[in-house]
C-alpha cells in the first residue's frame, strides 16, 4: 500500500488508501450501518457518529433510539433514517435484516442501555464498533465482553476506557521503565487485541491500532501529522462513525480502523484551530478531494 510506511514490525500511516475513493454502484451496494443512540437529550454523540458514517461513504445509515428520543433526533437529522430501538428484542428484530451490515455501539448510549443492548447486538454477528459506554459497561466483567466478541469487532477505547477493560495492561503502561523492560502503547494494544479477539484502536495524541493476529498500525501524531484540535468533546464519536461507515463498505476491520484514524486527523488538520466535533465531517469532502488530486 502506497499510504503505509514500514516502521520496524509496525506500519506508520502516511496517507489514505485509494480504496477510499471508489464510489461505484448504488446506495444499496454501499452498506447499511445502524448507530444506536441514547435517550432524550443524549443523542448528540450518536448523531455525530451517524453523520460521519454517512459522509465517509456508507450507503444508508439508521439511528436506533428510544421512542421518547425520536422527535429530537428527527428534528436534527435528514439523510440519516430513524428507527425505534427500546428493548433488546427491538434490536434483534432490526438485525434480522441482512442488509444491515455494520453497527456502532456506545457513543451517548448510556451505561444502562448499553448493558441491555450490547449483548443482544453481539448475538447477531455484524461488523461492530464498540466505543464509550459499550466498553465502560463491562468494567466489572471485561471477560464477559471478550467471550462475545468476534473478528469483525473494533474496540476504540481512550486511555480511561482502556484502563477499565485492561487494568493490568494500563498498570504496565504507567510502570516506571526503570523497573523492567519498557511497555509501549503499541505493546498494550497488541496484548489487548490478542486477549479480546477484536481489533483494538487505543486513542490518544498518537493512536495505535492492533489486530488479534499481531498486525499493527500507528497513526503518528508528530510533525505534519499532529492534530491537537481533536482534543475536543465528541471527536471520538466521529471516529467511531468513520470506522462504522468503512465497515459498512465491507472494509477489513484493521484497515477500517487505521484509515479512519488517519482520515479523522486529516479532517481536523484541514479545519485547524477552533475545531469542534460538528465541524469534522464537513471537512471530509476536502480530504477526499486532496486524495484524488
Ligand atoms: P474521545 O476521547 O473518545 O472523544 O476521543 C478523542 C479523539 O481525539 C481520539 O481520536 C484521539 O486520538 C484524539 N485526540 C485527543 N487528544 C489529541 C491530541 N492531543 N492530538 C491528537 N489527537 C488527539
Ligand atoms: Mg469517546
Amino acid at each position: 500500500e502506497p499510504w503505509q510506511q514500514a516502521a520496524g514490525d509496525c506500519v506508520t500511516l502516511a496517507g489514505a488508501s485509494a480504496a477510499l475513493l471508489k464510489q461505484a454502484g448504488h446506495k444499496y451496494s454501499h452498506g447499511h450501518a445502524l448507530v444506536l443512540a441514547g435517550g432524550p437529550g443524549q443523542g448528540g454523540a450518536a448523531r455525530l457518529a451517524a453523520t460521519a458514517a454517512l459522509r465517509i461513504g456508507a450507503g444508508l445509515v439508521t439511528l436506533g433510539c428510544p421512542a421518547t428520543a425520536l422527535p429530537e433526533n428527527a428534528a436534527r437529522l435528514d439523510a440519516v433514517m430513524l428507527q425505534t430501538v427500546d428493548e433488546p428484542a427491538d434490536l434483534t428484530a432490526r438485525l434480522r435484516d441482512p442488509r444491515l451490515n455494520a453497527l456502532c455501539l456506545g457513543p451517548g448510549l448510556g451505561v444502562t442501555r448499553a448493558r441491555a443492548l450490547v449483548p443482544a447486538a453481539l448475538q447477531m454477528p455484524r461488523a461492530t464498533v464498540l466505543d464509550a459506554d459499550a466498553l465502560s459497561c463491562f468494567a466489572d466483567n471485561p471477560d464477559t465482553l471478550f467471550a462475545n466478541l468476534h473478528d469483525r469487532c473494533v474496540l476504540t477505547p481512550h486511555d480511561g476506557e482502556f484502563a477499565r477493560l485492561f487494568p493490568d495492561l494500563a498498570r504496565r503502561l504507567r510502570d516506571d521503565p526503570a523497573k523492567g523492560p519498557a511497555f509501549s502503547r503499541l505493546d498494550a494494544a497488541r496484548s489487548a487485541a490478542a486477549r479480546s479477539g477484536a481489533v483494538v484502536l487505543l486513542k490518544g495524541p498518537d493512536t495505535v491500532i492492533a489486530a488479534p493476529d499481531g498486525q499493527s498500525r500507528i497513526a503518528d501524531a508528530t510533525g505534519d501529522q499532529a492534530a491537537p484540535w481533536l482534543a475536543t468533546a465528541g471527536s471520538g464519536d466521529v471516529l467511531a462513525g468513520i470506522i462504522t461507515g468503512l465497515l459498512a463498505r465491507e472494509w477489513e476491520p484493521l484497515d477500517a480502523a487505521a484509515t479512519a484514524a488517519w482520515f479523522h486527523a486529516a479532517s481536523a488538520r484541514n479545519f485547524g484551530p477552533g475545531l469542534i466535533s460538528e465541524d469534522l465531517s464537513g471537512q471530509f469532502s476536502a480530504v477526499f478531494r486532496a486524495l484524488s488530486a
